[in-house]
């Protein structure tokens, strides 16, 4: 109160501010004492009178660093030198466009990073640089992903050498701006009804590209409104039948539309391109719709890498079925998830990080005659951040997991691979855009009033990122495939069929995780079993196992009265449940993993006590599921609830080293809450004092 009435509190006594900016800092650098009241202390005893954790952030950072440190460093120089290329707090959408494009261009043509190269001969360093380049702009990270992950993947993916020969150069440039047209107006997540036609035309040897009806106009496609030359446009291929008089739909593939001059940057005759507005988020983005009034294109245009058409009109493909074509485009296509997936994380360690330094920070409140105390001493608070944070680990190790998956599917097109990483990719894409999500609104709510503002950036973060719950597949369409895989394995673990990593566990899972839960397991209650890695993976995998066989059995009752798309519908919650279930399984297996290989001891420490918050926090977070079943006795559910909270109070004291490890640079402190000390004097600079 005293503070509040002074109008200028730095007019005080000096050496009274330094004694008490010391006092502060004090009490976030050293551990508070335990929290836990006499009684609780069974659970957690030894550890509390452990001091606080050594972290080694310089070790820990290194191990959690990926191998393209170096260019995610030159992205942050050059924008970094270019400071009329950083995006302001106010502008319009127009002038936030033309930035954004200015900033896409000088990345590529000023400061030589050149992306494109790396979309499919090193994903892992093209993910590295959209991270980086995301956390400057979200907007750049995204426009960047519509050049050259949807725009130009679809030319080389979905293309053959033809293609690429004649467009590889313009994209990586960009001269050749493109868009990915695949979403219409009435139908976004059901891509195989997609209306708009391209009709062959064996007298010109060209397609005929038609928008058939207003419900077909090609909507929210990135880059159209302003700066595209070029769409890869999705549309179903008809073919004439033999006597000319109709024509035999083909399903949807993939066809290269130019929609402006090249020199000239007119709209092409037969072209309509209108813009979709103003968006929530992500101004920086043009996004526009197109309508194609008979618009002919040459018969190459196709891309054909899954389906061919001769000169004489005749239809060619490896693959056998629409089906199968269908699969093998979008499977192409997986990318884009796993660009989403690995950024989404990128958002999460940002504001996790303003929000913990601001709360280590800010004081309010604490006993009588004593100094005030830092909020993040508040259990409330500790239980709103410190969960998110070892989240924010888990996912971290998981998404780079799926990194290596995906470069190495790209590398030996394994067609085991190809499933994997496919469902792999929905499943941690759905979770952990959704998860971040939520969690951009408990940073900014567990940062006050000064959260509020928007240079500290959570209001930008969390419009740009709500549409990653969307794009790139609808996250509860998503995980109802990884719901469909789970249960397609199911069936071919009785047919004997083989199982892919990531799945295997649900070969041991009807042997042991499905018999009754063990009795006397159940009461085990010491520290040391509820840390071992072995409970806690074992309760995941049993909840999956459990959720996969149930949810098979009420599918099959079903269908007999509802059909299988009836079935589905009424087994729609408890299969969205089962992939989340699956998709924190796999999780927790590669946090794991991550603990056991780190080398350094003090590091994995840190790493074993934020693993374990993680998985008793999400035990605890489903406990009703565990205790129905008597997975848990009542005393267990109990203690584990406790060790949660207790590990929560831990991670707290080391919280600073862990967001630090994160090694986020100067585009964390752009918030000005965020700064490590003299935060307030930098929030008041700010504002004009
Ligand atoms: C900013 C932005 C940029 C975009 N960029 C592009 C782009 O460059 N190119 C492009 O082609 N597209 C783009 N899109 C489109 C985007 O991919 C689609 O919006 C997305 O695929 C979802 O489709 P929809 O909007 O039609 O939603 P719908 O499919 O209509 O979904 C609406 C709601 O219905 C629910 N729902 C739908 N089906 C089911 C089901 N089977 N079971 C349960 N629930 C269901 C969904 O969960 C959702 O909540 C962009 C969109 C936006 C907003």
């Amino acid at each position: 109160m005293e503070t509040r009435n002074n109008p200028n509190p730095s007019s005080g006594d000096d050496a009274e501010i330094v004694s008490r900016r010391i006092q502060r800092l004090s009490l976030h650098l050293n551990p508070i004492p335990c929290p836990l009241p006499d009684a609780d202390r069974q659970i957690g005893m030894a550890a509390c009178a452990r001091a606080k954790l050594e972290v080694d952030t310089g070790k820990l950072s290194g191990y959690m660093r990926g191998p393209h440190r170096d260019v995610q460093e030159k992205v942050f120089e050059y924008f970094e030198s270019r400071p009329e290329l950083q995006t302001p707090l106010e502008i319009s959408k127009n002038d936030h466009r033309e930035l954004c494009w200015r900033q896409l261009v000088g990345l590529v043509r000023e400061a030589g990073i050149k992306p494109f190269r790396y979309v499919a001969d090193d994903p892992a360093k093209y993910f590295a640089i959209l991270e980086a380049v995301g956390s400057v702009d979200m907007s750049l990270g995204i426009k960047m992903g519509v050049q050259y992950s949807l725009w130009g993947g679809s030319v080389i993916n979905l293309g053959t050498q033809k293609h690429k020969d004649k467009y590889f150069d313009g994209i990586d440039n960009l001269y050749y701006p493109g868009c990915f047209a695949m979403t219409e107006l009435h139908h976004g997540s059901n891509v195989q009804a997609l209306q708009t036609a391209a009709t062959f035309d064996p007298i010109t040897d060209e397609f005929i590209i038609n928008t058939p009806n207003d419900g077909a106009i090609k909507w929210w496609i990135g880059n159209a409104a302003v700066h595209g030359k070029f769409a890869t446009v999705f549309a179903r291929l008809m073919l004439p039948t033999h006597d000319s008089k109709a024509v035999s739909d083909m399903g949807v593939h993939a066809f290269i539309v130019p929609i402006r001059h090249l020199e000239t940057h007119e709209t092409l005759p037969g072209i309509e391109i209108h813009d979709c507005g103003q968006k929530v988020g992500l101004n920086g983005v043009d996004n526009g719709a197109l309508r194609f009034n008979s618009v002919r294109i040459p018969r190459d245009n196709l891309l054909n890498r899954f389906g061919d058409v001769s000169r004489d009109g005749k239809y060619s493909s490896s693959l056998p079925t629409v089906n199968k074509r269908f699969a093998a485009t979008l499977g192409e296509l997986v990318g884009g998830r796993v660009g989403l997936a690995y950024s989404s994380v990128a958002v999460l360690k940002l504001a996790g990080t303003i929000a913990i330094r601001y709360s280590l920070l800010r004081q309010q409140f604490g006993p009588p005659r004593k100094p005030e105390v830092s909020i993040l001493d508040y259990q409330s608070h500790q239980h709103k951040l410190m969960p998110m944070l070892a989240s924010t680990y888990a996912f971290h190790f998981a998404t780079s997991y799926l990194v290596e998956k995906y470069a190495e599917m790209k590398r030996t097109h394994d067609e085991q691979l190809v499933g994997d990483v496919h469902a792999l990719s929905a499943g941690l894409k759905a979770y952990v855009t959704s998860y971040t999500a939520r969690s951009l609104n408990v940073c900014r709510e567990s940062c006050g009033g000064h959260g509020y503002a928007a240079v500290n950036r959570f209001g930008t973060l969390r419009n740009d990122h709500d549409i990653f719950q969307t794009f790139e597949g609808d996250n509860t369409v998503l995980l109802q495939q990884v719901a469909g895989d789970l249960l397609k394995r199911y069936q071919e673990k009785f047919q004997g069929g083989p199982l892919t990593v990531t799945w295997n566990y649900l070969r041991e899972s009807m042997n042991s995780y499905l018999s009754q839960p063990n009795p006397v397991t159940a009461r085990w209650e010491s520290e040391d079993h509820l840390r071992d890695p072995k409970f806690q993976l074992d309760a995941f995998r049993y909840r999956t196992s459990r959720l996969l066989q149930s949810v098979a059995v009420r599918l099959r009752k079903h269908t007999k009265t509802l059909g299988g798309f009836g079935a589905w519908n009424r087994c729609l919650n408890h299969l969205l449940t089962l992939a989340e279930s699956h998709i924190e399984t796999v999780i927790l297996a590669k946090f794991i993993e991550a603990v056991q290989n780190c080398p350094d001891p003090s590091a994995r420490s840190a790493l074993k006590l934020v693993c374990d918050l993680y998985a008793l926090n999400r035990i605890w977070n489903d406990i009703g599921t565990y205790r129905n079943v008597d997975y848990v006795a009542p005393n267990k559910a109990k203690a584990i609830h406790k060790l949660a909270e207790y590990l929560s109070f831990q991670v707290r004291n080391i919280a600073r080293e862990l967001v630090d490890a994160f090694d986020l640079p100067d585009n964390v402190t752009k918030a000005p809450i965020a700064m490590q000390s003299e935060a307030y004097s930098q929030y008041t600079n700010y504002v004009g004092f």
